[in-house]
């Protein structure tokens, strides 16, 4: 795409958190002394028993000695613990700020265009969501491993040094564990696949049999929709079933011979056997009791931390790709436009680089003009439209303001120029006010009231509970037509002189759709305007109305003049004669 750079690539995935990877090994490195800190007063406890119980004389110096280190192993695991949680929580709040800011400062160069529905849900997901799952990784997860693993490493090497033949017995439960734990697993990737796609087919047929409710329910064919979307459900049911029943068998079995339990049990028989024909002594067996369940412990710990780490990567490869999204280019020698004459010269582009949305298109508007597009649906009127605010940059020709390419303006430069108004009006979680102003975020509180005055919509902001500072979304719930006409108050107060208009197609009341009317009429008086027409009866005034086919102007005139051509533009009309006859996006 021509003026799109995507030279500058971010990270890949992995290396996100590379800013903070020393601060990482250095919280699993004072994790590891906490593990092993942890592990000493249950080793000490064994120990202790050891000299309680051997013959006598007690070695009362020696217990003392033992209880001294487990009581100092205790406050250096605290001290460690609680180093270990700061350092990687700081990092994490480092990291987060990092990756939201990184993220802000592209996504302000990612074209407009590229803000549709399923994106913006992206984006949410992207800046909290998936930042939050790199959270759980870099605060809990790296330091969770580091203590599953460093405990039963610490545990076995005393029990080595105990009985290494009991210590042979302790790892047999390790050992089936794995094994199952590892069958359980075996082709997991493959069946989650083939669950997402069973869980794809359900939603499909969900949301196929939810969109068509109102069709399906007045054809009277509710019975057969339904037919679709059981079948589904019961096709996934089946699925479910087949792969868990296997599965649960597996993960009860594995987790009953990873249980403390069962490694208690495995020992306490070894060991009694071991003691029958002379091979160990009671004293030997007791540190088993205390350690050999530690052995087993944290093997849940580490699968769910390997679960986190799954989540967190995928998290990461979210916001790397969207790091990675193409942005805008930014203008090498920015440039002010001279003046509001607008020129789209030999203008193509295409969504995909492939398929041409608009072609060759060349059309020019003259300072306070109004241009119309009218054309079937499908034909380019939205996409040409757009990009005169830049919402993509075009594959080929160049559209000027004032003579300057829009490419060659800054942002601010741009957005003093052209304005818009379409009808996904997008509001702000923020008050009123910050709506209106956010053109000019620094506009005297009674322009901002001028604006929603001459934009019809005063009257319902004070009468909301906090007027112009009650908060979209929280204490101000507007209608549609409403919120349209705060996006026109916002593109008057603009004050751009350039618009570029979509009129509505639907209007939710005739009271609001006068209003809005109204809010408009004010709008565009002596301002160049670029509207796209729905309604043909609206722009009959227009001064030139280009008509649009399979992305090309195929016609272009005055209302008269197009008429009297009896091409496509008649047919349009006569299609829509019998509407309104009110003509309201006229100068
Ligand atoms: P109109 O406004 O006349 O209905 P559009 O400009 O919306 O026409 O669409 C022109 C062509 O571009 C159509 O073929 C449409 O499918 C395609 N198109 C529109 N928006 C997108 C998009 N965001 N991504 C890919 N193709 C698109």
């Amino acid at each position: 795409m021509v003026g799109t750079d995507t030279s500058t690539r971010a990270a890949p995935a992995v290396d996100l958190i590379a800013p903070i990877k020393g601060r990482i090994w250095l919280a699993c490195a004072i994790q590891a002394i906490a593990a092993v800190a942890g592990i000493i007063p249950f080793i000490a406890v064994a120990e202790l028993g050891r000299v309680l119980l051997a013959e006598p004389p007690l070695d009362v110096s020696r217990a003392w000695t033992i209880a001294s280190v487990a009581v100092g192993a205790l406050a250096v695991r605290l001290v460690c613990l609680m180093a270990a949680a700061a350092i990687t929580h700081i990092a994490d709040l480092d990291l987060q700020l990092d990756l939201r800011r990184r993220m802000a400062a592209h996504l302000a160069r990612v074209p407009l265009g590229w803000f549709g529905e399923r994106n913006a849900g992206l984006v949410k997901k992207a800046l909290q969501d998936d930042v939050s799952a790199i959270h759980h990784l870099v605060g809990h997860s790296y330091t969770n491993m580091v203590s599953a693993t460093v405990t039963p490493l610490a545990a076995l090497s005393y029990l080595i040094w105990v009985d290494w033949w009991l210590t042979i017995v302790a790892l047999v439960p390790v050992a089936i564990g794995i094994g199952l734990y590892a069958a359980q697993y075996r082709g997991y990737g493959e069946k989650m696949e083939a669950y997402g796609r069973a869980l794809a087919d359900v939603n499909t047929a969900a949301v196929e049999f939810a969109q068509g409710i109102a069709v399906i329910k007045a054809f009277g064919q509710a019975q057969s929709a339904h037919v679709r979307f059981i079948e589904r459900t019961r096709d996934f049911v089946h699925f479910f079933w087949e792969w868990m029943r296997g599965l649960l068998v597996m993960s009860a079995a594995t987790e009953i011979v990873l249980s403390p339990l069962f490694t208690l049990l495995a020992v306490l028989t070894a060991g009694l056997l071991m003691i029958g024909v002379g091979l160990t002594t009671p004293l030997e067996v007791l540190p088993f009791v205390i350690l050999a369940p530690a052995l087993t412990a944290p093997f849940m710990t580490l699968s769910y931390a390997q679960n986190d780490m799954m989540v967190a990567q995928r998290a990461a490869e979210r916001i790397a790709d969207l790091l990675n999204r193409p942005h805008l280019a930014a203008p090498v020698n920015p440039t002010k436009p001279k003046g509001s004459h607008v020129a789209f010269r030999d203008v193509s582009f295409a969504y995909d680089g492939k398929t041409q949305a608009v072609s060759d298109i060349d059309l020019v508007l003259e300072p306070g003009t109004v241009t119309a597009l009218v054309g079937p649906s499908g034909s380019g009127k939205s996409t040409l439209a757009r990009l005169l605010p830049r919402f993509w940059d075009v594959t080929r020709g160049s559209i000027e303001i004032g003579g300057v390419p829009v490419t060659d303006m800054t942002s601010d430069t741009l957005y003093g120029s052209v304005s818009f108004v379409f009808q996904d009006v997008q509001l702000l979680r923020s008050s009123i006010a910050d709506n209106i102003a956010l053109g000019r975020p620094d506009a005297p509180e009674i322009e901002i009231e001028g604006a929603a005055r001459a934009a019809q919509i005063h009257d319902r902001i004070i009468s909301l509970p906090h007027g112009y500072r009650s908060v979209v979304g929280e204490d101000a719930h507007l209608s549609g037509g409403e919120a349209q006409r705060v996006s026109i108050a916002r593109a008057l107060l603009a004050d751009a002189p350039i618009l570029v208009l979509d009129e509505a197609t639907s209007f939710a009341d005739p009271e609001s759709e006068a209003a809005i009317q109204d809010a408009l009429s004010t709008l565009v008086a002596g301002r160049t305007l670029l509207v796209i027409a729905h309604r043909l009866h609206t722009i009959t005034g227009a001064d030139q109305i280009c008509v649009l086919d399979g992305g090309r102007i195929v016609e272009r005139g005055s209302h008269g003049d197009l008429l009297a051509e009896q091409g496509l533009y008649t047919d349009l009309w006569a299609a829509h004669r019998g509407g309104s006859n009110r003509v309201e996006v006229t100068q």
